[in-house]
């Protein structure tokens, strides 16, 4: 069996709404970063979390 960095099962327990705010974005990758690391956070997320003395998971 092949190690994959993918957390399948989560990824299936928490699809991103389409229309996701950034509240909810936010909370969403931070709930990723903890559960798989299919990618980093990068981007915006990364600087709104950066903007609210949030740690980014795996930075
Ligand atoms: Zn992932």
């Amino acid at each position: 069996m092949t190690k994959s960095k993918l957390n399948r099962e989560w990824h299936l327990a928490h699809k991103m709404p389409a229309k996701a705010t950034l509240e909810q974005r936010l909370e969403w990758h931070l709930e990723h970063a903890r559960n798989c690391q299919c990618r980093p956070i990068t981007g915006q997320i990364a600087e709104e979390m950066k903007k609210r003395g949030m740690t980014i998971p795996g930075a």
